[in-house]
């Protein structure tokens, strides 16, 4: 949920694009692998020639991976979704896409732009080979780039969360039942048979002297495994806590303390009464907010001659929250800011703010543990 960052490297239609570190690795390997079959192939290139050609084709490979998801983006960005960033990683790129598609025509479309973009950079590459037969450096760095631009093309295409193929499927089961939720399980459970497919080959692979190929398609396929389960459970939770904002869970009592209260009363206090979180206030005016976390990070030998004052949050980095805000978007700001609480304020006619209540990450939880429990109503779709 927190934004993937990375070295930056440049922005291209308003999208920044960033590296993750790991990119760094597969393009040294990439380029190691390139020279060296280049090396096998044209023994008669000198080897300024094989790594020059290794570097360029790396480049383009890499600049394929981006274009593909360009394809995806410049789609979005028709739909008015707006495009994050694209990050390129490990095992390909990422394009991130402020919210999920409103219609299922229109997760299709965006979904299968990608794998067309990588289809037509095949092509090209192909007609580089066909147009200009008489350079070898040509050839050899085309046949290898329509050839991974088509594999990328295809191999997204397999059915299953999170490829490209499992959102195509997921748009089509998602417009036949009008479900999103139940078109994501299924798009889901599609993927995970894929990943399970792709370890048994691998495995299969290395036991039978591919040893190479096969780990890095075990590898392949473990990725997938997780990003399948997680891009499940990411629905339960929206499933969960669709409809609801923080006016339905949070807590009208809001417990305060004293700034000049010292931190072993604190201590005291919260073991007496088992609340984690208080407003710290002087008199009438609010200064800060104490809870057991901010208070566990002072040393135990420190608690005698420190006051709450010292150690609270600061009024203006608390962060707040209102009742209406939707329960899904105010727990994605709690994971984000690594907080476990957040006041509610609300607004009142003379335009000054007062605290009406507090809402926990428990609190959260434990709806969506309810809710789970209950199963799906008809009422909250
Ligand atoms: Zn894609």
């Amino acid at each position: 949920m927190a934004p993937r960052s990375g070295l930056k490297l440049g922005t291209i239609l308003g999208i920044p694009i960033y590296v993750d570190a790991s990119w760094v690795f597969v393009f040294a390997l990439i380029t190691y692998s390139l020279g060296r079959e280049y090396a096998q192939l044209h023994a008669e290139w000198t080897s300024t020639q094989h790594w020059a050609l290794g570097i360029v084709t790396s480049f383009l490979f890499f600049g394929s991976v981006v274009f593909h998801e360009l394809g995806h983006s410049v789609v979005a960005q028709h739909y008015k979704i707006r495009v994050i960033s694209i990050t390129l990683f490990l095992f390909g790129g990422l394009a991130r896409i402020e919210r999920d598609p409103s219609k299922a025509i229109q997760e299709f479309n965006i979904a299968i732009a990608g794998p067309l973009a990588s289809g037509f950079l095949a092509s090209v590459f192909f007609g580089l080979t066909v147009f200009f037969p008489q350079s070898q450096m040509v050839g050899a760095a085309g046949t290898r780039l329509w050839q991974t631009n088509a594999l990328l093309a295809l191999f997204n295409l397999l059915p299953g969360f999170p490829l490209d193929g499992g959102r195509i499927f997921r748009a089509i089961v998602w417009g036949a039942t009008k479900d999103f939720a139940k078109a994501t399980r299924i798009a889901g459970a599609s993927g995970k048979l894929i990943a399970y497919v792709m370890i048994l080959l691998g495995a299969y692979g290395v036991f039978n002297g591919f040893v190479q190929q096969g780990l890095w398609t075990a590898f392949i396929g473990w990725f997938i495994l997780n990003a399948a389960q997680e891009s499940v459970s990411q629905v339960a939770i929206r499933e969960a806590l669709a409809g609801l904002s923080a006016a339905d869970v949070m807590s009208y009592e809001v417990p305060s303390v004293s700034g000049n209260t010292s931190l072993e009363e604190y201590g005291a206090e919260v073991r007496r009464t088992g609340r984690r979180c208080h407003m710290v206030v002087n008199g009438d005016r609010l200064v800060g907010m104490m809870n057991v976390h901010t208070l566990n990070s002072v040393p135990r030998e420190e608690w005698a001659h420190n006051s709450v004052q010292a150690a609270m949050i600061p009024r203006d980095k608390i962060l707040w929250t209102s009742a209406d805000e939707p329960l899904l978007k105010l727990l994605e700001r709690l994971l984000t800011a690594d907080v476990n609480q957040m006041p509610v304020v609300s607004n009142s006619a003379e335009g000054d703010t007062h605290i009406i209540g507090i809402v926990t990450r428990d609190s959260i939880l434990r709806v969506m543990q309810t809710r789970s429990e209950l199963g799906p109503l008809a009422a909250s779709r």
